[in-house]
């Protein structure tokens, strides 16, 4: 049996910390942080995930703002929209929620964020510094993780930690932060060949591809830990990781569910390199 590791109440956890520490400072007289998130477009998901964080950004005393630019915004105005930001002293961090509609060059954009206020750690430069081991801020998927790992006591050194999925925001970011925690680390993707050879030898899974069910418990050793990063939608409206829970639940020392495992966890980062972001005033 397998001890299912609670994303949502860590995450609750590190939100209350965040609190206390904002509302000390407000005592002292220092503002609170604040978070600038940029919405262009429809997108319904990107309207309920930037819902979301500003709901976790008040809960946590960060003030945020947020600005909307319709479907048909140019590239020129996203741009020009950002650069404002960037000057304004009121804002410690900017979040441009992505995908960005088509025609906008979304690399350009997220590079355009000033690196003391990209609070993604999506830029360029943000990738740089974590490449090297010096980030100021951790990025959110992969930061969140390890804070999961910390608080169930699951040490990286040593380990075979497989990674399935190389994307900029998951997979490449978690493979560098579990090799800098002397993970000895395999990254797998699409291409792999025999999959299960990698995986049935892991101490660790990380699997985050946007396959449901995708990790069954026949693919993974006794007692390994399963981190599920996978948001994947039902046709019946209900949302799956890319582990099936339930097979590899029989077989994980530690897994985390979806809902509430993960998700929670990046929002949490969001918030910690926000509330950093505002300490360099
Ligand atoms: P991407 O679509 O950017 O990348 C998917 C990766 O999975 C690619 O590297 C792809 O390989 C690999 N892949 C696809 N199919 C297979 C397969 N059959 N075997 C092995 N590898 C495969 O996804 P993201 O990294 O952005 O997201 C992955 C999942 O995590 C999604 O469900 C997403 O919703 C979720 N997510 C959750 C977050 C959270 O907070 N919980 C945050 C971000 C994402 P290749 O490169 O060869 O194409």
């Amino acid at each position: 049996m397998s001890t299912i590791m609670d994303g949502k109440a860590l995450s609750c956890e590190i939100r209350a910390e965040i609190k206390a520490k904002i509302d000390s400072q407000k005592e002292k007289g220092i503002e609170a942080p604040s978070l600038a998130v940029v919405l262009v477009g429809n997108d319904p998901a990107s309207k309920i995930y930037v819902r979301n964080k500003k709901n976790a950004c008040a809960e946590a005393g960060i003030t945020s703002y947020e600005y909307t630019l319709p479907e048909t915004a140019t590239e020129e105005e996203v741009l020009a929209l950002i650069e404002k930001l960037n000057c304004d002293e009121k804002i410690n961090g900017i979040l441009v929620q992505v995908p960005l509609p088509k025609g906008i060059d979304e690399k350009k954009v997220i590079d355009t964020i000033s690196p003391e206020k990209d609070v993604d750690a999506f830029s360029e430069s943000n990738i740089g510094k974590y490449f090297l081991g010096n980030a100021k801020f951790l990025p959110c998927t992969p930061g969140g993780i390890l804070h999961l790992l910390d608080k169930y006591e699951i040490d990286v050194n040593g380990k075979n930690c497989v990674v399935i999925g190389r994307s900029n925001i998951v997979g490449k970011p978690m493979a560098l932060l579990l090799l800098q925690r002397n993970g000895t680390v395999t990254v797998c993707h699409s291409r792999t060949k025999n999959l299960e050879e990698y995986t049935k030898n892991a101490d660790i899974i990380i699997v985050a591809i946007g396959k449901p069910k995708f990790l069954t418990g026949d693919m993974i050793k006794e007692g390994a830990v399963v981190i599920d990063v996978g948001i994947n939608r039902l046709p019946d409206g209900k949302v799956t990781g890319d582990a099936d829970f339930e097979s590899c639940k029989e077989k994980a020392s530690f897994i985390t569910p979806v809902p509430g495992g993960v998700g929670p966890m990046t929002i949490a980062q969001l918030l910690l390199n926000t509330l950093e972001a505002s300490n360099d005033k």
